[in-house]
C-alpha cells in the first residue's frame, strides 16, 4: 500500500496530471474499456446478485457513461481559474481562484450498485487532476474482480489502480496518507473512515445512508404516485440507498393507496424469474431483513426464499414507529405504511430520526410541499417522485448530518476533489499607505471607508 501510494504521489508530482488534455485522455480511456466490455460486466453483475441486463444499463453504466461525458465537456469551465472582483482595500490588483487537484485520492466504494458507486467518484477524482486508488466492495466478488481485472490492465498504476479486499484491506489502505478520501457506505463504517483520516488530517466526502421517508398527501396524484414509488422502492430489489424506506400517508386515503399499490406491484411482475428483480446480496442480509417481515402486519408479499436469497416485494400495514423494521435503515424491499392524519405531527415524528439521505413528498399542494422542503432537513430528494433527482447531474448529490458530508456529481464532483486556491495578484505600481506607520486616526476613518463600515 505504502509503495503504491508513494509512486502515485511522485507520479502527481510531475504534474502531468494537470494538463487537462492528459486528464480527458484517462477519461476517454475508462469509457472506452466499459464499452468494449459491457457484456463481461453484465455477466459479472447477473453473477453477484441476479440484476438484470437493462436494469444494470440504466441504473449503473448510463450514469457512468453520462458522468464521462458530462466531464469531459465541462472540464475546460469547470477547470479554467475563477476571476472575482477585487475589494478597494487591495486596489490595485486582480483576484482569482485556481482549482488545484488535490493529489493522491481513495475511492471506497459500497456494494449495492457496485459499478456506479465505484467509478463515478473516480472519474470525478481523474477530472480534477488527481491519481486514484479504488477499492470496490468485496461482497460482490464478480464485479470487483472484473473492475480490478480490466483497470489495472489498462491503466498506469501511478494513475489509477483498484485495490481489492474487505475490512483488512481498507484498514490498511486508511493508515495511508492520502490526499482525499471519499466514502461510500454505512454510517457506521463512516466513523471509521472519518477517524482514520482525521489521524492525517485528509478531508473526506463521506456518502452515507439512513431512513428516507415518502409522504403521500390524499390530494396527490394517486396513480403516479403509486407507479413511481414502487418503481423507486423495489429497484434493485430495496437495495439502493436513496429508496423510500418507509411511507407516511395521509390516513383518509391508506385503504386506496395500499390496494393502488398492491395493483402496481403485480403489474410489475417483480420476480427473479422475470429477470426484473433482484436477489438479496448475502445471507446476513437477507435474514436481517427476513426479521423485519411482522406477518401480522403484512398487507402484500412476505414470501422468502432463503436458498435463492429472494425477498418478494413487500407492503406492510399498520406500520408503527417501535416496528423492527422502523429501528433501522431497510436496504431491501420491504416498505411500512404509516399514516398521519396531520403533517406537522408527521414531520415532527420523522424529525425524530437522524437526518435521511433523501425525502420524497407526493402532492398537489404548494403548501405541503413547501412545508416539507422548508421543515424537514435531508439530503436531496423530490416532489412526485423518487430516486431519480439522482440523475441530474447539474445538481450536487449528497447526505446531511448523519446521512453524510460533502456532495459530488457533476461540478460538485469536479469541486469535491479540487482545492479552491484563493489568490491575490498585485500591481507594483501603487500603494495606499493606510495599514502602515504612523497610524492615525485619519487613516483608521480611510480604512473603515474602503471597508464600507462607515
Ligand atoms: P459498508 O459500510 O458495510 O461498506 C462500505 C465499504 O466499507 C466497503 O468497501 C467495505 O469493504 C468497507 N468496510 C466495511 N467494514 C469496514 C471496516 N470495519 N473498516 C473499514 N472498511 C470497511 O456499506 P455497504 O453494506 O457496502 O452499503 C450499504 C450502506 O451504504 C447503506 O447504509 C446505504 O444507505 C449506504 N449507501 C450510501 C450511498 C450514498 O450514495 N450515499 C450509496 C450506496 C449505499
Amino acid at each position: 500500500m505504502q509503495e503504491l501510494i508513494n509512486a502515485q504521489r511522485e507520479f502527481f508530482n510531475t504534474n502531468t496530471t494537470k494538463e487537462l488534455r492528459f486528464r480527458i485522455e484517462q477519461l476517454n480511456k475508462l469509457y472506452y474499456l466499459l464499452k468494449d466490455n459491457e457484456k463481461l460486466l453484465f455477466e459479472a453483475i447477473y453473477k453477484d446478485f441476479k440484476k438484470s441486463e437493462f436494469d444494470t444499463y440504466i441504473s449503473e453504466l448510463a450514469l457512468v457513461y453520462y458522468d464521462i461525458k458530462h466531464a469531459k465537456r465541462n472540464l475546460y469551465k469547470w477547470a479554467r481559474r475563477e476571476k472575482v472582483s477585487t475589494n478597494l482595500l487591495n486596489f490595485p490588483a486582480k483576484s482569482y481562484v485556481l482549482k488545484e487537484p488535490l493529489g493522491v485520492c481513495l475511492v471506497i466504494g459500497a456494494w449495492n450498485y457496485p459499478y456506479q458507486l465505484s467509478l463515478a467518484p473516480a472519474i470525478a477524482a481523474l477530472a480534477a487532476g488527481n491519481t486514484v486508488v479504488l477499492k470496490p466492495s468485496e461482497l460482490p466478488g464478480a464485479t470487483s474482480r472484473i473492475m480490478a481485472k480490466l483497470i489495472n490492465a489498462t491503466f498506469n498504476p501511478n494513475i489509477f489502480k483498484v485495490v481489492e479486499g474487505g475490512v483488512e484491506e481498507t484498514t490498511a489502505l486508511l493508515e495511508q496518507n492520502f490526499d482525499k478520501i471519499f466514502f461510500t457506505g454505512s454510517t457506521k463504517v463512516g466513523k471509521i473512515v472519518y477517524q482514520a483520516a482525521a489521524k492525517h488530517l485528509t478531508p473526506v466526502t463521506l456518502e452515507l445512508g439512513g431512513k428516507s421517508p415518502a409522504f403521500v398527501t390524499k390530494d396527490c396524484n394517486l396513480p403516479m404516485t403509486v407507479k413511481r414509488l414502487v418503481w423507486a422502492k423495489f429497484l434493485n430489489a430495496g437495495q439502493t440507498c436513496i429508496a423510500p424506506d418507509y411511507v407516511m400517508v395521509e390516513q383518509s386515503i391508506n385503504q386506496k393507496f395500499l390496494e393502488a399499490l398492491e395493483a402496481e406491484i403485480k403489474k410489475e411482475q417483480f420476480s427473479i424469474a422475470n429477470h426484473n428483480y433482484v436477489q438479496i446480496i448475502n445471507d446476513t442480509n437477507f435474514e436481517r431483513l427476513a426479521k423485519m417481515i411482522d406477518p401480522s402486519k403484512v398487507f402484500y408479499g412476505g414470501k422468502t426464499d432463503a436458498y435463492k436469497k429472494y425477498i418478494e416485494p413487500t407492503i406492510l400495514q399498520n406500520a408503527t414507529f417501535k416496528d423492527t423494521a422502523m429501528q433501522e435503515e431497510i436496504f431491501g424491499p420491504i416498505l411500512p405504511i404509516l399514516t398521519y392524519t396531520n403533517i406537522d405531527e408527521a414531520i415532527t415524528e420523522v424529525k425524530k430520526y437522524p437526518k435521511p439521505l433523501s425525502a420524497y413528498i407526493f402532492t398537489s399542494s404548494s403548501h405541503t410541499r413547501e412545508k416539507v422542503l422548508q421543515e424537514l432537513s435531508f439530503g436531496g430528494g423530490a416532489v412526485n417522485d423518487a430516486v431519480m433527482h439522482i440523475t441530474n447531474p447539474k445538481m450536487p448529490f449528497g447526505g446531511v448530518g448523519a446521512s453524510g458530508i460533502g456532495s459530488y456529481h457533476g461540478k460538485a464532483g469536479f469541486d469535491c476533489f479540487s482545492h479552491a486556491k484563493s489568490i491575490l495578484d498585485k500591481a507594483t505600481w501603487l500603494e495606499f499607505p493606510l495599514k502602515y506607520f504612523p497610524h492615525s486616526k485619519s487613516r483608521l476613518k480611510w480604512i473603515k471607508r474602503m471597508m464600507k463600515l462607515q
